[in-house]
C-alpha cells in the first residue's frame, strides 16, 4: 500500500487570505499531496503582544475558504488542546491520527527562517517533511538556509501575493475593502461577525 502524502498548512487564519490558499494548493500540486489539512492554531496563543480573534471564528473562516477544494480539510487538533500551539505537537497529533501518512509541512519564508525558535526543532524535521514558500518581503539569510537539513527541506517558488493578515486587519479597521484578498465567504463572514471593526484602535502586530 503506497503512504498517503498529507499536507499540513498550519497559521493562526487571523482571517485567512489568498497567500495562503496559494501556497497550499501550489504544494499540494508540486508535491502530488492526497490532502492538505489547514491547522487553525489554538486561542491562548498570543501575537507579538495582540489577543487574537477567537479560535472558533478563524476555524469557521478556514472552513470557509476551503470548503469547495476536495482535497482541503481543516483540522481542529490546535484547537481543542489546551494551552499554547507549538507545531511539534500538531505534527504528533496528526501523525497518530494516521500513522502511515507522510506528512509535508507547509510554511512561508518568514516562518520557515524561525524554524530553529520553534520548540523541539530536531524532532520536527523526524515528523515531517518541510516546504519553504517565497513569501514577498522575506528573504531567507544564507546562514538560516545553510542551518536547515537539506534532505528535510524544500524551498519553492509559488506566484507572489503581497497579502497578509494583519494588512487585511488594518484595512477593516480604517474601512477600506479587503475582497479579493481574501475569499468572497470570508468577507462576508468579517461583516456578519464585525471582526477587526472599522476605527479600532488597538496593537495589530504580526508574528
Ligand atoms: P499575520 O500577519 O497575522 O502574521 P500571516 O499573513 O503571516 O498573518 P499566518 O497565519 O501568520 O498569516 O501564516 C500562516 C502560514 O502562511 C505561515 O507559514 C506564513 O509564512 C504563510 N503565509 C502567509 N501569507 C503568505 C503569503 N502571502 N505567501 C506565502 N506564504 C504565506
Ligand atoms: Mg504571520
Amino acid at each position: 500500500m503506497t503512504r498517503r502524502r498529507i499536507g499540513v498548512m498550519g497559521g493562526t487564519f487571523d482571517p485567512i487570505h489568498h497567500g495562503h490558499l496559494v501556497a497550499a494548493s501550489e504544494v499540494q500540486h508540486w508535491f502530488d499531496l492526497d490532502e492538505v489539512v489547514f491547522v487553525p492554531t489554538g486561542d491562548p496563543w498570543q501575537k507579538a503582544g495582540r489577543d487574537v480573534t477567537p479560535a472558533e471564528h478563524r476555524y469557521l473562516m478556514t472552513v470557509i475558504a476551503t470548503a469547495s477544494n476536495p482535497r482541503f480539510t481543516v483540522s481542529r487538533v490546535d484547537i481543542d488542546r489546551p494551552g499554547r500551539t507549538y507545531t511539534v505537537d500538531t505534527l504528533r497529533d496528526l501523525r497518530a491520527a494516521m500513522p502511515d501518512a507522510e506528512l509535508f509541512f507547509i510554511t512561508g519564508a518568514d516562518a520557515l527562517a524561525d524554524i530553529f525558535t520553534w520548540r523541539d526543532a530536531e524532532e520536527l524535521f523526524a515528523l515531517a517533511q518541510f516546504v519553504g514558500c517565497t513569501r514577498p518581503g522575506y528573504e531567507m539569510d544564507a546562514a538560516t538556509l545553510a542551518s536547515i537539513p537539506a534532505d528535510r527541506v524544500t524551498m519553492i517558488e509559488i506566484p507572489a501575493l503581497a497579502i497578509s493578515s494583519t494588512d487585511c486587519r488594518l484595512r477593516r479597521e480604517r474601512g477600506e475593502p479587503v475582497w479579493y484578498l481574501v475569499p468572497d465567504g470570508v468577507v462576508q463572514y468579517l461583516t456578519k461577525h464585525d471582526l477587526y471593526p472599522a476605527g479600532e484602535t488597538g496593537p495589530t502586530g504580526a508574528a
